[in-house]
């Protein structure tokens, strides 16, 4: 038997072409479109559909949602982790969190990561795949069906490089702005990138309204290439650089996320630094202590350094917040989401 196509992995046009293919009018593919971004699971759900039609899809398609394997809540606040199998048995990890302003989920982009950042777990075992636009998709799909709650805010700050996964980020991010996706805005969407010059210029083409986050680190360029593999390529000039030509391209501000790592991009020097080389763009930097993964004998600073040193930046003239903890107990912190089968280790 050929193998079914994931209806996830398409985009509204491209299931309309299906179904017509398959003898439909067109507006069968926007009602199914819509079943999935709803949360159907299969195709029984799909009960505007005739039995007939429904079959033939049970032949041709499927509806992939990745399964959960674990669930683990935090203790401190409410923000779960997922531990999720893809269909192809690599595991991924997905963190759901609570705010003021509404739910939001933390999603990944690859099955590891090859960017090779030393202080992050997500790229210890390397990069097993791309995920596709449906995977993508699946995790805020099935974390819905879990929580039964609607999620309005999401960022791609999970495992992977997503400007590593451009065409796949950005099919994905086409479906769920649709108004019969799930109908979220551009900017209640963040995308974080560790640095791929070529991806942040296209970008600013493609996605004008998503919110772009800047893992920073280090204004130092040998301080950073010492933590940052990918600095040797794209140097901390230039993307600053690209980041200047971002914000007047687009008006909107860039986020900077800094992870203070005691000794080394915490100091007096590293933060001037910072602040000679940010002063004037229209950015915010995120402050994040570095959360601990043992492998990497890098510590972080104290909160009480990380609020002096947020006072010192907003001093500079530059706006600086310290990132709140969620899910650390659960090793759902920034840097913390790793393949699932090494995170079984105790
Ligand atoms: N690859 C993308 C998306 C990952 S986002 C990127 O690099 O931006 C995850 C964020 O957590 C990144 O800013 C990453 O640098 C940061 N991070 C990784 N390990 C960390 C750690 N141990 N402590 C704090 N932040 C960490």
């Amino acid at each position: 038997m050929e193998e079914r196509i994931n209806l996830l992995d398409l985009t509204l046009k491209q299931m309309q072409e299906v179904l017509s293919e398959m003898g439909e009018p067109s507006f069968r593919g926007k009602q199914i479109f819509s079943w999935l971004y709803k949360g159907a699971a299969s195709f029984d759900e799909m009960t505007n559909l005739s039995k007939p039609l429904r079959e033939k899809l049970n032949q041709k398609a499927c509806i992939e949602l990745p399964e959960i394997l674990r669930v683990q809540k935090s203790a401190k606040d409410e923000t779960r982790k997922y531990l999720l199998r893809l269909s192809d048995g690599n595991t991924i990890e997905s963190v759901f969190m609570k705010y003021k302003y509404g739910n939001s989920i933390c999603i990944s982009s690859q099955a590891g990561c090859r960017m090779g950042c030393r202080f992050c777990a997500s790229t210890i075992g390397g990069l097993k795949r791309n995920l596709t636009p449906g995977e993508f998709a699946g995790q805020i799909l099935q974390i819905q069906r879990d929580t039964g709650e609607l999620v309005s805010h999401i960022v791609v700050m999970g495992t992977g490089e997503p400007f590593d996964n451009y065409e796949n980020l950005i099919a994905f991010i086409t479906n769920i702005h649709q108004k019969e996706g799930l109908n979220i805005g551009l900017r209640n969407l963040t995308v974080s990138t560790c640095g791929l010059i070529p991806k942040i210029r296209k970008f600013m083409e493609d996605m004008k309204q998503v919110n772009l986050a800047i893992s920073l680190h280090s204004a130092d360029s040998g301080i950073r290439e010492s933590m940052m593999p990918v600095n040797r390529q794209y140097p901390v000039e230039e993307l600053l650089q690209t980041c200047r030509e971002y914000t007047k391209e687009t008006g909107r501000r860039i986020t900077f996320e800094y992870a203070l790592v005691r000794g080394k991009t915490d100091t007096k020097e590293q933060l001037s630094l910072l602040a000679s080389r940010l002063r004037g763009m229209l950015c915010h930097v995120n402050l994040i202590p570095l959360n601990e993964v043992k492998e990497t004998g890098l510590s972080g600073s104290s909160r009480t350094r990380a609020a002096e040193i947020a006072a010192y930046l907003e001093g500079q003239g530059i706006p600086a917040t310290v990132r709140r903890e969620l899910g650390a107990d659960i090793q759902a912190a920034c840097g913390q989401l790793r393949l699932g089968i090494s995170s079984e280790k105790p």
